[in-house]
């Protein structure tokens, strides 16, 4: 069995978590950028980020036979000052030529201000000029929903068509609108809030596997690398057939990421 995390934060796990995700049966992960636990002081600290994304990285996971991919952008949560946004987005481009970079993401928005939203407005841009996929973090405070809706307007006003982009987070109050606008929707497990391995179950139940997937979010705080496996025990405890559950850890990641030529399985 192999499995695809689209979504792990994999600059804050040690080696021994590439360890145990190979042991597993991961054979590919994709790093959003994103907050790092704490502010960064400059744009410096953002360059010197995304070399840690697309040099260093994908060197650490093939020691365990793990290809690595990432996406570049400024995130949510550091994007509320503008001219530090405009500072980092500037040295975006040079990145994008990396051989394993796959889009923009984690965009979105994170309290859901206006700043936040000229940010998210200008990343788009910069999908749209450079023809990048995109995938999406929405809020997760009590505001997801109308923050999911406010992203998926942003994107509905620009040419990026919704079929490449990704909205990770989803739950069960916004799954279904994020699907029927024709977007790929991403869970994101957590060990005991928001989603987790049962309610990620529930929700391929009720919606089916059309354009879904999971995804660990392994990242500095409370999360669990191996929480992509362990939904795939829980769905095969309920009964769901190996095809069923291939498609919602591998199948639907690789076809969603294969639009990007820079995203091929070895
Ligand atoms: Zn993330």
């Amino acid at each position: 069995m192999r499995y695809i995390d689209p979504h792990i934060h994999m600059v804050s796990r040690t080696t021994d978590d590439y360890q145990r995700m190979a042991q597993a049966g991961c054979v590919a992960v994709t790093e959003p950028a994103f907050w790092a636990g704490f502010d960064r002081s400059s744009a410096q600290g953002f360059y010197d980020y995304y070399r840690q994304l697309t040099e260093y990285e994908p060197k650490r996971a093939a020691q365990f036979g793990i290809q690595h991919f990432t996406w570049l952008c400024i995130n949510p949560k550091e994007a509320d000052d503008p001219g530090f946004a405009r500072e980092v987005i500037a040295i975006i481009p040079e990145f994008l030529e990396q051989k394993t970079v796959l889009g923009i993401g984690e965009i979105g928005l994170n309290k859901n201000t206006k700043n936040e939203l000229i940010i998210l407005e200008e990343q788009i841009a910069l999908a749209e000029k450079y023809n990048q996929m995109v995938l999406v973090h929405t809020p997760h405070l009590e505001d997801k929903l109308k923050g999911t809706r406010i992203i998926m307007d942003a994107i509905s006003a620009s040419s990026i068509e919704p079929g490449r982009v990704l909205i990770d987070h989803v739950e069960e109050h916004t799954v279904s609108e994020v699907l029927d606008k024709g977007f790929w929707a991403g869970m994101t497990l957590y060990p005991d809030t928001k989603c987790t391995p049962e309610r990620a179950a529930d929700i391929i139940e009720m919606y089916g596997t059309e354009r879904l997937w999971m995804n660990s979010a392994g990242d500095w705080g409370c999360s669990d690398p191996l929480a992509v496996p362990k939904a795939r025990l829980e769905m095969a405890r309920r009964g769901h057939s190996t095809e069923t559950i291939d498609t919602v850890t591998f199948g639907n990641p690789q076809n969603f990421l294969g639009q990007c030529d820079n995203f091929r399985i070895k």
